[in-house]
């Protein structure tokens, strides 16, 4: 008999999930608005702390769109990004005419370089533009380098953006992912630490770190991000008695029915940060030793990654020329899903005139780089499943 597909990262309901869902049934608050959204944004509030407020919004990508709306990046503006990440991080520039300007990671955490950070800024100024905003992500729930990048920020009063979408229940230095910008986009995909099946979320975060940033926050401190979030993504619609607009407004507004799913989801948060973080304790205590393999690795006790996928690099040069890719087609032989790192940005054809300042390190990490099966619904024996082909490959 064939093994079981093992995935990459499935949903994995908590079981109260139902309740929520019944609750909006019963009420007629079948709508995208009501009780469990705005019961989705306390917990999320509630859970990031640090005065975060919340939008709880349709995807994580919307989340984006709107986050760079708010940061009043308009056509023909630049802004700087991460290159080693996901398209969604990058392509809500594109929706308003914006200019991406594509940034390297650093080897420590894989996210945005402070070096060439500093260096891009430099040069765009230079070239006669201050960058807009910059969206810095956490890649697979690693938090980046915030402290360097804020200080950087700062000195250019320049707003970050955090894609914290895979990076709920991740901190730095105690301070989670998502309240560490300006603003900041989570997402609840179905293949994410925890899911709504589809949607997102946009957190701002209006204490002392943003108002630090004289003239380029548009508002501060009084909640009127989010209230303009809010507005935008339910049609702009001014204060009249008929469809009135004075703005372009966005359907971007989380369901009611979904908001039942986050609810019940956000039940059981601790215990998913808890069962990835030990998936991926699991792979660094079997595969230790072996020449060749490195994880992603949080730098040291400030990073606390949710390690939402376990992300390994297969150095060739060691294994006698076995590659990502050689290790890749031996897992799917098993009937076990994994994926090659991000291909960053800008190496993807779509963004090939955009800037890019870096040392080829993003290039490096998506040549040797695998996720591997890291859902919090796997199983000890997927798990020795994984590892006992990555040994039969390597060893
Ligand atoms: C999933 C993801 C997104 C997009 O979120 P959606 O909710 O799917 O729109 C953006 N950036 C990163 C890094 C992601 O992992």
């Amino acid at each position: 008999m064939k093994n079981s597909r093992i995935y990459l990262s499935l949903a994995h309901i908590g079981g109260r999930e139902q309740e929520f869902i019944q609750q909006a049934f019963d009420t007629n608050w079948v709508v995208p608005m009501g009780p469990n959204v705005s019961g989705f944004e306390q917990d999320l509030v509630q859970f990031l702390g640090n005065d975060a407020q919340v939008s709880a919004l349709s995807s994580g990508t919307a989340a984006l769109h709107l986050g760079l709306i708010l940061l009043d990046v308009k056509p023909d503006d630049e802004v700087l990004c991460q290159s080693f990440t996901f398209a969604a991080s990058a392509n809500p520039i594109v929706y308003l005419g914006a200019k991406p300007v594509f940034v390297d990671s650093e080897r420590d955490t894989w996210n945005l370089s402070p070096e060439h950070l500093e260096r891009a800024i430099q040069d765009r100024i230079a070239k006669g533009k201050t960058p807009k905003a910059i969206i810095v992500v956490h890649a697979y729930g690693m938090p980046a380098k915030m402290d360097e990048i804020r200080t950087i920020a700062n000195r250019h009063k320049i707003p970050l953006l955090e894609d914290a979408a895979s990076a709920l229940g991740s901190t730095y230095k105690g301070i989670h992912c998502g309240t560490l910008g300006e603003l900041a986009a989570l997402s609840f995909n179905g293949n994410k630490i925890i899911t709504t099946s589809g949607g997102g979320a946009l957190v701002a975060t209006h204490q002392r770190i943003a108002c630090k940033i004289v003239g380029q926050c548009p508002q501060r401190n009084d909640g009127n991000l989010i209230k303009k979030a809010r507005f935008l993504a339910t049609q702009a619609r001014d204060a009249a008695p008929h469809y009135q607009h004075s703005q372009i407004g966005y359907n971007y507004r989380m369901s009611n029915i979904v908001a039942g799913i986050g609810r019940g989801q956000m039940l059981v948060l601790p215990e998913r940060i808890a069962q990835r973080r030990a998936n991926n304790q699991f792979y660094r205590k079997h595969l230790a030793g072996i020449e060749g393999i490195t994880f992603q690795t949080e730098p040291n006790s400030d990073f606390y990654s949710n390690y939402w996928l376990t992300s390994i690099l297969i150095d060739p040069e060691k294994t006698n020329g076995i590659t990502r890719e050689t290790l890749r087609l031996a897992l799917e032989a098993a009937n076990i899903e994994s994926r090659p790192l991000w291909k960053p940005m800008h190496l993807q054809p779509i963004f090939a005139d955009c800037p890019f300042y870096g040392d080829g390190t993003g290039e490096d990490l998506f040549n040797k780089g695998l996720c591997l099966p890291s859902g919090s619904i796997l199983t000890e024996q997927d798990l020795q499943r994984v590892v006992k082909v990555i040994k039969q490959i390597l060893v």
